[in-house]
């Protein structure tokens, strides 16, 4: 491709509360930028967006200065916070028609920059999505490291499929945005929709940093709570899961209703107090649970139809 315009690439960036890492990791992008379109790789014009997630702290003002210095920086401001990835949602729709492809990294450098050198070679020799995937978490904390690789386990099983080890650090294509803007859904799981595009992809592996600066905004509950919006946004197999555990009790229970009428006709039938109380509770919390996993469903239907927008883009900067 040889002959072909060089592509400009958008780096989108999610932030919340990022003031102290952002002037840090958008200088490193921009660097990162200049080196590539120095080597050829890509357009001068290539530049960083910065999607402001509702942020309580001075990341807009900061935002705001890096683009008076430099208008490669460029920003969104979301009106509040809707989470990382709402935030990335409009981030990359804002960039959509402004670019040959979009490279999606998180504000703290965690996730190595110069893989995104790997990526855009991938992406030139016709791959569509590139996803970067963690080769080593060693700098992440063993209990980050062991609930995350939990979590993706789980997923799996329950019949989520995501690409083991990979966030949200991807480069998509222009094709690729597009097709993505056209999933209507509110309950976004971006590493979920992504890999249903299915357009050409490849990976590119990368060793995880730890935090530039700042604390992480993704503490063990909105972890698992991303956990369940994955699975519930894309396999029933919890709601087969229910219906199976209810065909094995019913064959048990008549097991069970066989012993029992034997031990009425031959009179052994003794009050048992321990067994209705295990039995009680035991079906107790299986109804509760079964409640529960159906009105996760329940509570999906009700967001979708409502086809509530998922963001509303306050100020540009451009
Ligand atoms: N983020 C966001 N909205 C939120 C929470 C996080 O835009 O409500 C951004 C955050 O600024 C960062 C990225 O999402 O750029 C990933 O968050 P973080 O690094 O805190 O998560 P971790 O790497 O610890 O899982
Ligand atoms: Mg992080």
């Amino acid at each position: 491709m040889a002959d072909s315009p060089l592509p400009r690439i958008a780096i989108v960036v999610p932030c919340y509360n990022e003031e102290q890492a952002l002037p840090i990791s958008s200088m490193e992008m921009l660097s990162l930028i200049d080196e590539m379109s120095a080597s050829g790789l890509i357009a001068p014009d290539s530049y960083v967006l910065c999607s402001n997630d509702g942020s309580k702290d001075r990341t807009w003002e900061v935002i705001e200065e890096l683009h008076s210095k430099d208008d490669r920086i460029k920003g969104i401001c979301l009106a509040h916070n809707r989470g990382h990835q709402n935030a990335l949602l409009a981030g990359l729709m804002a960039v959509m028609d402004n670019c040959d492809a979009a490279i999606s990294i998180d504000a703290d450098l965690q996730d190595d920059p110069s893989a995104m050198i790997e990526m855009v070679k991938k992406f030139r020799d016709g791959c569509e999505i590139v996803y970067g995937v963690r080769s080593s978490r060693e700098t992440d904390t063993w209990f980050k490291r062991t609930t995350a690789h939990g979590f993706y386990s789980f997923q799996n099983a329950m019949g989520l499929e995501t690409i083991y080890d990979h966030a949200d650090y991807r480069l998509m294509s222009n094709r690729a945005l597009h097709l993505l803007s056209e999933y209507g859904e509110s309950n976004l799981f971006l590493r979920g929709i992504i890999p249903q595009i299915g357009l050409s992809c490849d990976v590119v592996r990368y060793a995880r940093n730890p935090r530039v600066a700042g604390e992480s905004k993704y503490p063990l509950s909105k972890m698992l709570s991303f956990s369940i919006d994955g699975i519930t946004s894309f396999s029933a197999r919890p709601m087969r899961w229910i219906f199976m555990t209810g065909l094995t009790l019913l064959i048990i229970d008549i097991l069970v209703g066989i012993y029992v009428v034997i031990a009425l006709l031959s009179g052994t039938a003794i009050g048992g107090w321990a067994s209705i109380m295990l039995s009680v509770w035991f079906l107790g919390s299986l109804t509760l649970i079964s409640i529960g996993i159906v009105g996760e469903y329940i509570g999906k239907i009700f967001t979708e139809v409502k086809h509530r927008p998922r963001f509303a883009v306050m100020k540009q900067l451009w």
